[in-house]
């Protein structure tokens, strides 16, 4: 039999306290979340030391009670879990073993009292003291399993405690608050009320694995499934998991549960949602997994565990060596985290990349909800090669399926050293464009891509694996062989002398609106087209930064004329005449316009062209 003894809070744990009291926090309810993790945390000790030790088999249920006595104002919160011994009592309640305690106090102190920033309070689990937020006083009786004793231990917060023998049936902890007058001013609940306590149980520990009971009720659902092997988990407890943490009345695309062992232990559960939400692309939008540690809810939407080109996946992570009051500027910069983040990319790519090989179909329906999404990953060197291997796109050769660039290589025809493609606003006017023309004539397949993105990670990425990416639509499109290049060049440059005079003319006529009238390799039944210079940015690029507001040194495009085409040989005819000719001005306007249409379906100037075509008409008429 031993005394009841008074003993001092260790210095820290004082000046810990008192930060506490004067209320760290301005969310008080998380006491209940840190009581609750505690006894679960005590549960799951029992229930491991059971499978060595059976002799501690007997007591009940494992269970969390909380019981409340409005009267009294006092709330309880016992478990039949491990308990403490009294040398345990003393060394995990009255200290803080916690490293760092001392230094993280330090940095408090030098910060003027009340303005404590909140990624100094992340990086310090506060825990059984938070109870001190609510509670004057606190009273805890204990019994280790498999010893006779009990312990009880009290304090008012006021710097020092009492320890003695105390009473307990069988093995486990009760904690037992006098709580403040509930006080809504300071945003105290009333913590005695069945209703407070059950919406705080749903909220932060309904996952917790053990029944925490008020009463005949259980408040928590306990049905965390990220922990169970995949094998025992039925496909339909996936998809109700899914709903329950989506708010998505669709079944999941796919299921990635997750599991890390070793150095950290994490689990997770990712699901790929059917359908992109209406706000995919809205700065507002939800996004971020669930953050748990040890089954008890840490944080809602936490964008810190996945990059933004997967923000369509919705899932919770469990983080087992995290602190349960981690704050988000915590979370940045934690090592543990980024480790956590980088398997789970590697995860969910590899999903993808499943999803991609097996269920094409599937695939191909994910693509066209998320791909756009995906593809912004690309303008980050990070993993670039796995996310191309996951691009899919319309192509030249096969009108109806969409291609990889793998597959594409796989098709690239002898000689052929780069992968050509070609960007646009829609996916109707890439497929029809006249800079398309030459390439399918002469049989070289050009991927087409039509989403915004689109020409911006193209414009980064340059290769995929060894071959070069080529826009067909800049500079001087070299298809084919070396031997086709050259044979290619020199019949140009036949049609060039012959038409010198001519471009000259059309030149002068535009020279405002190109840099360049020149002859196209590229065209074989269109008259015009518009490209880009080797180093310019091409047209539609222009304009999407002109759409975000970068003011840019305008640069004007090159027309390019199919030396191929009927028009050219009626313009040779009128330069031939008279290099005066007014018609030259007029052809000239109309095929810049063309070649507009045929780039955006829109033209700089309407007015202008609608008055060559007029002028023309009239002219023409007999
Ligand atoms: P942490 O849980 O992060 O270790 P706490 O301040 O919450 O910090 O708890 C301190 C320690 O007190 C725990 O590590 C545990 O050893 C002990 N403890 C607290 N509550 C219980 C309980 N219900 N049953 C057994 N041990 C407990
Ligand atoms: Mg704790």
């Amino acid at each position: 039999m031993t005394t009841t003894e008074r003993h001092e809070f260790q210095a820290e744990v004082r000046q810990l306290l008192d930060l506490m009291i004067h209320s760290l926090y301005s969310n008080k309810d998380v006491f209940l979340r840190e009581l609750i993790s505690n006894s679960s945390d005590a549960l799951d000790k029992l229930r491991f030391e059971r499978l060595t030790r059976p002799e501690l088999g007997g007591g009940g249920e494992l269970q969390i009670r909380l019981e409340a006595d409005r009267d009294q104002r006092t709330l309880t919160i016992s478990d039949s879990g491990i308990g403490m011994s009294r040398d345990e009592v003393v060394r995990n309640i009255g200290t803080i073993a916690r490293s760092g305690t001392r230094e993280f106090l330090d940095r408090i102190k030098s910060t003027r009292a009340g303005e404590v920033p909140p990624e100094l309070i992340g990086q310090f689990g506060v825990g059984f003291y938070s109870a001190f937020m609510v509670a004057h006083r606190i009273e805890l009786v204990t019994r280790k399993a498999g010893e006779d004793g009990a312990t009880r231990w009290a304090s008012g917060g006021d710097g020092a405690y009492t320890i003695g023998d105390g009473e307990r049936a069988e093995s486990g902890t009760t904690i037992t608050l006098h709580l403040h007058p509930e006080d809504s001013e300071r945003a105290l609940p009333d913590y005695t009320d069945e209703r407070v306590l059950a919406d705080i149980v749903k909220r932060y520990s309904d996952f917790v694995a053990y029944p925490i009971r008020f009463g005949e009720r259980t408040l928590n659902s306990m049905k965390a499934i990220w922990d169970r092997p995949k094998s025992e988990v039925k496909e339909e407890e996936y998809k109700e998991f899914y709903r329950h943490i989506s708010h998505d009345w669709n079944d999941p695309l796919r299921t990635i549960p997750v599991k890390m062992e070793g150095t950290l232990e994490a689990y997770a559960l990712l699901y790929i949602p059917a359908r992109a939400p209406f706000d995919l692309y809205s700065p507002e939008m939800r996004r971020g997994l669930q953050l748990f540690v040890k089954r008890v809810f840490v944080m809602d939407e936490c964008k810190e565990l996945l990059p933004p080109h997967l923000r369509f996946v919705r899932g919770v992570v469990d983080a087992h060596d995290l602190p349960l009051n981690v704050s988000r500027e915590i979370l940045q910069k934690d090592r543990q985290l980024q480790v956590i983040r980088k398997q789970l990319v590697k995860k969910v790519l590899g999903a993808l990349d499943e999803m991609k090989r097996d269920q094409r179909d599937q695939y191909v329906e994910l693509w066209s909800q998320f791909g756009p999404v995906v593809k912004e990953g690309l303008l980050s060197a990070e993993d670039r090669d796995k996310l191309l291997d996951l691009v899919l796109a319309p192509s030249t050769d096969r009108s109806e399926q969409l291609s990889t660039f793998d597959a594409y290589v796989s098709r690239m025809k002898d000689g052929q050293d780069a992968i050509y493609f070609l960007t646009g606003p829609t996916p109707e006017a890439v497929a029809r464009s006249p800079l398309l023309e030459a390439a399918v004539a002469r049989g070289y397949e050009v991927l087409l891509f039509s989403d915004p993105i689109d020409e911006l990670w193209l414009e980064q990425a340059q290769r995929y694996k060894d071959r070069p990416l080529r826009s067909i639509a800049r500079g001087d499109v070299a298809l084919g062989s070396e031997d086709e290049r050259k044979q290619a060049s020199e019949a140009l440059e036949e049609k060039r002398r012959e038409y010198g005079d001519l471009l000259a003319c059309l030149r002068v006529h535009l020279q405002d609106h190109v840099k360049e009238v020149r002859l196209s390799s590229r065209l074989t039944s269109s008259p015009a087209c518009l490209v880009a210079d080797e180093n310019d940015l091409t047209p539609r690029m222009q304009r999407m930064l002109a759409q975000l507001g970068q003011a840019l040194p305008p640069t004007k495009p090159l027309l390019e004329l199919n030396p191929g085409h009927a028009v050219m040989e009626r313009l040779q005819r009128i330069f031939r005449e008279s290099s005066a000719d007014p018609r030259l001005g007029l052809y000239a306007q109309l095929l810049l316009g063309q070649a507009h249409l045929a780039d955006s379906g829109q033209l700089p100037d309407p007015a202008a062209f609608s008055e060559a075509l007029t002028e023309l008409m009239v002219g023409a008429a007999p």
